[in-house]
């Protein structure tokens, strides 16, 4: 079906309708004529405290009242300032510095940047890149080079840049991940750093791996002098069960990503924060050293204050109560699915549940996808399977009634898929 609007990651062919949300309220999405969708994957990861959080909504609106947008590279404002501030304050210490942008993508774009300008400035220009199997990072140019190659990236193999991989952590073969890592890491060029997603493989399938092995890994970048990027777009702002992914490791990276939670889920905002090796190996007299980067919005005010509203939730609510319990629920909900013969590889970290349909075509062109997508459209939730794979990633004040709704649609599409 034609459509002036170009949505993403949407086949217009397939003629899928395509609902009109003119309203958000807690869990919920409503259409122009009401109906009412659940919201089982926070809209993309992003919608953290429910949607239009009255809180984070009174701080845009004021501050849509004060200043509207002003370039960023030498001025400042106070909304940055307090998120950067308040950041710094809930953040690993080691991580002292606050890069603005606008997306998960760009922040990581912006954490390979800053890596690669790190060895460049100390006068030991390094260019490798280390990545993981299967991981996902986001769809810029840097993102894709730095994520899995396959059907998302296939058209646009002559953009991408050529990086190494090591195996994603199996269970019970950890050890060959960590063997790849340090093989790597010890070669004769050295590479630059490491981007991982901690505990978690997003879209590259809600792949699980345990903190150990993110805390061995971190120790060989540490041993080897390898940068750490630790990107927390997906799993940052209690996703796992704790605010970061990596605080479950102990682990403090050299450079980390955020995005989606920072601001509730409301504003398009990210930060790349950076520990001060990094950031004073650009500072000099000298121009040619300064962080090549920006873009037109770069610390926009109005989705600054979106950040602090959320920094203050974090401070002020009793939002990591909220977080254990949903991770109760969702736990009380795997166990009845990995008694379910009809799913595979029942798995959760914090509050994501995901397993996969016990079909023979279990990959992200796999036809139970879509077969599961129309019984969650007649349902009226909002989840997207990732091919097989069926996953529910709520937001953090989700009801008893909403997550059983949720629950009971998998239920049915599993049947539906099979
Ligand atoms: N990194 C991870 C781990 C992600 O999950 C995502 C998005 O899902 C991104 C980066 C890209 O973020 P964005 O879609 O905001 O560009």
């Amino acid at each position: 079906m034609t459509s002036p609007v170009w949505h993403p990651f949407t086949q217009h062919g397939l003629g899928e309708p395509i609902p009109r949300i003119a309203r958000g309220e807690g869990a919920a999405l409503y259409t122009d004529e009401g109906r009412r969708i659940i919201d089982g994957i926070s809209s993309w990861w992003v919608t953290t405290h429910g949607h239009c959080h009255p809180r984070i909504m009174g701080a845009v609106a004021e501050q849509t009242q004060k200043l509207d947008q002003v370039i960023f590279a030498g001025f400042t404002h106070e909304p940055a300032e307090t998120v950067a501030a308040g950041l710094i304050e809930i953040m690993p210490a080691p991580l002292r510095h606050v890069f603005f942008s606008d997306s998960g993508s760009t922040s990581v774009e912006v954490a390979l940047k800053m890596a690669l300008g790190y060895w460049t400035n100390r006068g030991e220009p390094r260019h490798r890149i280390l990545v993981m199997a299967s991981s996902y990072h986001g769809d810029t140019v840097g993102g894709m080079s730095v994520g899995a190659r396959g059907v998302f990236t296939a058209s646009y193999a002559p953009l991408l840049f050529d990086v190494e991989s090591i195996p994603f952590p199996e269970a019970g073969a950890e050890q060959a991940t960590l063997d790849a890592l340090e093989a790597a890491c010890a070669a004769r060029e050295k590479p630059a750093a490491f981007i991982v997603e901690p505990l978690i493989l997003g879209a590259g399938g809600m792949r699980m791996y345990g903190p150990d092995t993110l805390r061995e890994m971190a120790g060989i970048c540490a041993a080897n002098d390898v940068l750490l990027i630790v990107d927390e777009v997906m799993t940052g702002w209690g996703r796992t069960g704790t605010l970061l992914a990596c605080e479950q490791a102990d682990v403090t990276p050299d450079l980390m990503c955020l995005s989606k939670g920072l601001t509730g889920g409301s504003m398009p905002l990210a930060v790349t924060m950076a520990t001060a090796p990094i950031f004073d190996a650009h500072l000099s007299t000298d121009k040619a050293k300064m962080f090549f980067h920006s873009s037109s919005y770069t610390a926009n005010p109005i989705a600054c204050a979106a950040a602090a509203a959320n920094l203050a939730i974090w401070r002020e609510e009793p939002v990591r109560e909220r977080i254990a319990g949903l991770c109760d629920r969702q736990e009380a909900w795997r166990a009845r699915l990995a008694a379910d013969a009809r799913f595979h590889n029942v798995r959760r970290t914090g509050t994501i549940v995901a397993a996969e349909v016990a079909v023979p075509d279990g990959d992200y062109l796999s036809a139970a996808g879509p077969r599961m997508a129309a019984v969650f459209r007649e349902a009226n939730v909002l989840l997207r399977p990732l091919g097989n794979t069926v996953y529910l990633m709520p937001p953090y004040c989700i009801d008893d009634a909403d997550l059983g709704a949720l629950h009971d649609a998998v239920d049915r599409a599993a049947d539906a898929a099979l």
